[in-house]
């Protein structure tokens, strides 16, 4: 089978390319290994991806408008994000969605598990497996989507995009007594009960509560999360089931080779310090897109790096300087008692067309109260 793009994965990144591809009269098919899979999320969707890139409000199932930071000594806040706002959405039925309209526009869609890539000079090809046995496809352009343990960045370099590892359980909030707040309010904890470099979160979720932490030592979540539970009192509450799960760490390297544009998480594009993906997963698509259309691969470099290079970078940094122990994590919390750094903060997270001079005085924000050098 011959088709001028083919688009690798059908979660966010992919169903986004295929979507804008189709719309802009390309001959695209997209392939998924699952088309029921449910990939591990926290849901956590901000309030601008759904007009920009058409989701159905209809998905959203709570509406968070505050986040709450503790610090390792218990110091709290709450920061108001009004007036945007953090939807949790279910992620199969957002990815579906996404496919769905994707094929509205005309997109093939195939349930396959790609095997192997064999690079030719104007074309690729394809190796497929799907229920009926396996087959190939050549392609002109293909779109690598296949998320965090992508099995083209693995043909292709050898190995899987840098990752850190997660563990988080779904808890039900019958019979806790402060249910109301936790399903309005996303919490995140730093300090003593996350491993370093990292925070814990508990999120609302559909069936209750998301627990969970991450790190890059896999052999040391579990632990941390089970002391997370018991310090929240969830220990003998409804026994959660228990899901581990990667997350690239971005690095800001990998766009474009051979034909293959790299995209979502496939390409670590999620934003250091909070893990956020799903977005950055859509717009990435959304930019690689304009370069295939365009038959100018660099474009997709240029575009995102003009967008989001210098957010990604403050973003590390704050990352690698304050969550390096108790110490610092507790002084990240207590600048948040501040409202300058409060309003900067939330303009930077929530709002897209922030101008660099914004990222350049949260910086300076930092520097200021923070002490940081
Ligand atoms: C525990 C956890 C919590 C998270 N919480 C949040 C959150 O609240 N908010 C947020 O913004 N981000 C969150 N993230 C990150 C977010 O889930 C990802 O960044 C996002 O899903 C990336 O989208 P993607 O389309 O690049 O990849 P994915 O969503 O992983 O989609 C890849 C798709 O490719 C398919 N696929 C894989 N291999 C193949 C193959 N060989 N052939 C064909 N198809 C294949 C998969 O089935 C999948 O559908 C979280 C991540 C984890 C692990």
């Amino acid at each position: 089978m011959d088709v001028d793009i083919a688009v690798i994965g059908g979660g966010p990144a992919g169903a986004t390319a295929a979507r804008l591809l189709s719309r802009a009269n390309r001959e695209t098919i997209l392939i998924e290994r699952d088309l029921k899979n449910i990939k591990p999320c926290g849901g956590g969707l901000i309030g601008k991806a759904f007009t920009a890139f058409d989701i159905p409000l209809s998905l959203i199932k709570k509406k968070v408008e505050s986040i709450r930071i503790v610090s390792p000594k218990g110091n709290t806040h709450d920061i108001s994000m009004n007036p945007a706002f953090l939807a949790i959405v279910h992620r199969e039925e957002v990815d579906e969605a996404q496919r769905k309209a994707a094929a509205a526009e005309g997109a093939g869609i195939i349930e396959g598990t790609f095997i192997d890539i064999r690079h030719g000079d104007k074309s690729s090809v394809l190796r497929i497996k799907t229920a009926a046995g396996e087959t190939q496809l050549k392609t002109r352009h293909v779109i690598a989507a296949d998320g965090v343990n992508s099995m083209v960045v693995k043909r292709m370099f050898g190995k899987f995009p840098r990752r850190i590892y997660t563990a988080h359980e779904i808890h039900s909030l019958d019979g806790y007594e402060d249910d109301f707040l936790l399903q309005r309010i996303c919490e995140f904890r730093f300090g003593s009960v996350t491993p370093q470099g990292f925070y814990s979160w508990i999120f609302p979720h559909r069936d209750g509560i998301s627990i969970g932490t991450g790190s890059e030592h896999a052999g040391e979540v579990d632990a941390y999360l089970d002391s997370l539970l018991r310090a929240r009192g969830f220990i003998n509450g409804p026994n959660g089931h228990r899901r581990g799960y990667f997350i690239p760490v971005w690095d800001g390297e990998l766009y474009y080779k051979n034909g293959v544009y790299f995209v979502g998480d496939a390409a670590g594009m999620v934003l250091p310090f909070t893990y956020e993906g799903i977005y950055y997963a859509m717009r990435s698509a959304e930019f690689a897109v304009a370069a295939v259309l365009k038959n100018k691969p660099g474009l997709y470099k240029k575009l995102w790096q003009e967008k989001y290079k210098k957010r990604y970078l403050v973003m590390r940094a704050l990352q690698r300087y304050f969550l390096r122990n108790d110490d610092r994590m507790e002084k990240l919390v207590s600048l948040y008692g501040h409202p300058h750094i409060r309003e900067a903060s939330m303009r930077l997270w929530t709002q897209d067309d922030v101008k660099i001079n914004l990222i350049g005085g949260f910086s300076a924000l930092i520097k200021k109260y923070g002490g940081v050098r």
